[in-house]
C-alpha cells in the first residue's frame, strides 16, 4: 500500500466509522424512518424495488442539494434496502487515477460506493469512472510511449452514489452517467418537527410538541442543524435540572447560542450586514463578501447563501448579490431586540 493509498483508505475508514457511530445514534436506517423529501423517497423506493425484482444492482444515483439534508443517510438506506454493503469516501481524498482504480478494483460484489463531494474529483480521476459506470469495467494503460497498450478488466457489480452540493459543477460526461438524479431541498417545519421528536426520543429527552416546532422553525430547514441544536438544548436542560423541555427552554437555549427567530446564526447575519453596511445593500460580488468575512467563497456559496436565498433575504442578480427588503427588515428587528453584535 502506497502512502497515498493509505490516505484514501484511512479516510474511508474514518468516514465509515463516523457513519456507524452516527447510525447507532440518530441516523434513520430505513425509508420509513426518514421523514421529508417525500418525492425523492417515493422515487427511490420504486427504483430500489424494481432493481430487486429484476435481480440487478440499482442504477447509479446522483443526490444533490445543500449540506446536512440527508444525502449520506439516503445512501445508507439504499444500501440497506438493496442488501448491499456500503463504502464511503469523498472526492477531495481521491487525488490520483490509480487511487480510484484501486478502490473500484477492490470492491466486493454488490457494494454501494458513496462518493461525497463528487464534484471535487479532479477531472483526470473522474475519467476513470466513465467506463466503470457505463460498462462495469476499468481501462488501464500499461507501459508508456509507443509500446503503451490499454487493458480492460471487469468490475464486480456496484452502484455508485455521488453526492454534491452543486450539480452544476459536475462535468456533463459524469452527470450523464447517472441513471437516477434527485435533488434534496430544505425541509418543511412539519417534517423537521417529526425528525426532532424522533431524535429527542432516541436521546431520552422529553420535548413537548410545541417546543419541537419552535426548534424546527429555527434550524435552517436542515436536519443536521436540528440535531446539533437539539443536543445543545439538551445540555441546557440537563444543567438547569429540567426534566421536560418546553418552548421557553428551547427559546432561551437558542438565544444563548445566537440563533435568531429565522434560524440564522451570527455568520448569516454578518453576511447580510456586510451587504447592508459596506455595499449599500448591493449588488455586490460574492468575492468581496467572502474577503470581508475571511471565509472561502465556495463555503459561502455552498453553506450560507442557498438558505438566505431560499428564504428571500438575498437576491442573486447578474451583477451580484443584493440584500432584499425582508432581509434588511430581519436584521433591523434582531438588532433592536439583541443589539448589533448578536
Ligand atoms: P448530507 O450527507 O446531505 O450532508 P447527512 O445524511 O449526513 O447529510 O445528514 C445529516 C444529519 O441529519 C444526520 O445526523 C442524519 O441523521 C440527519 N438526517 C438527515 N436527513 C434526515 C431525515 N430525513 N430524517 C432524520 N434525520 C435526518
Amino acid at each position: 500500500m502506497t502512502e497515498q493509498d493509505h490516505v484514501v483508505f484511512t479516510e474511508f475508514a474514518r468516514s465509515a466509522d463516523a457513519f456507524e457511530n452516527e447510525r447507532t445514534d440518530l441516523r434513520p436506517r430505513t425509508f420509513d424512518e426518514y421523514p421529508g423529501q417525500e418525492r425523492v423517497v417515493e422515487n427511490l423506493k420504486i427504483y430500489t424495488q424494481a432493481a430487486r425484482l429484476r435481480g440487478k444492482m440499482l442504477d447509479h444515483v446522483l443526490l444533490h442539494g445543500p449540506p446536512g439534508l440527508g444525502k449520506t443517510t439516503l445512501a445508507g438506506i439504499i444500501a440497506q434496502t438493496m442488501d448491499c454493503s456500503l463504502k464511503i469516501t469523498a472526492g477531495p481524498v481521491i487525488e490520483r487515477p490509480a487511487d480510484l482504480m484501486g478502490l473500484l478494483a477492490n470492491l466486493e460484489s454488490n457494494t454501494v460506493l458513496f462518493i461525497d463531494e463528487i464534484h471535487r474529483l479532479p477531472s483526470h480521476v473522474e475519467e476513470v469512472l466513465y467506463s466503470a459506470m457505463e460498462d462495469g469495467r476499468l481501462d488501464v494503460m500499461i507501459g508508456q510511449g509507443p509500446s503503451a497498450r490499454s487493458v480492460s478488466f471487469d468490475l464486480k457489480p456496484f452502484t455508485l452514489i455521488g453526492a454534491t452540493t452543486r450539480a452544476g459543477a459536475l462535468s456533463a460526461p459524469l452527470r450523464d452517467r447517472f441513471g437516477i438524479v434527485e435533488h434534496l431541498d430544505y425541509y418543511s417545519t412539519q417534517s423537521l418537527g417529526i425528525i426532532i421528536r424522533r431524535s429527542a426520543r432516541l436521546m431520552n429527552l422529553i420535548l413537548d410538541e410545541s417546543a419541537a416546532l419552535v426548534l424546527a422553525a429555527r434550524c435552517r430547514g436542515t436536519p443536521r442543524i436540528a440535531n446539533m441544536l437539539l443536543k445543545r438544548v439538551m445540555d441546557f436542560a440537563l444543567v438547569n435540572g429540567k426534566q421536560i423541555v418546553d418552548v421557553e427552554g428551547v427559546e432561551s437555549a437558542l438565544n444563548r447560542l445566537g440563533v435568531d427567530a429565522r434560524g440564522l446564526a451570527r455568520m448569516d447575519r454578518e453576511f447580510l450586514r456586510i451587504m447592508r453596511d459596506r455595499h449599500d445593500g448591493g449588488p455586490v460580488g460574492l468575492e468581496s463578501i467572502a474577503a470581508a468575512l475571511h471565509e472561502e467563497k465556495t463555503t459561502l456559496e455552498d453553506v450560507y447563501e442557498p438558505y438566505l436565498v431560499s428564504i428571500g433575504f438575498i437576491n442573486r442578480t447578474p451583477r451580484g448579490r443584493s440584500l432584499s427588503a425582508s432581509g434588511s427588515a430581519h436584521l433591523k428587528e434582531t438588532e433592536s431586540q439583541f443589539g448589533a453584535s448578536f
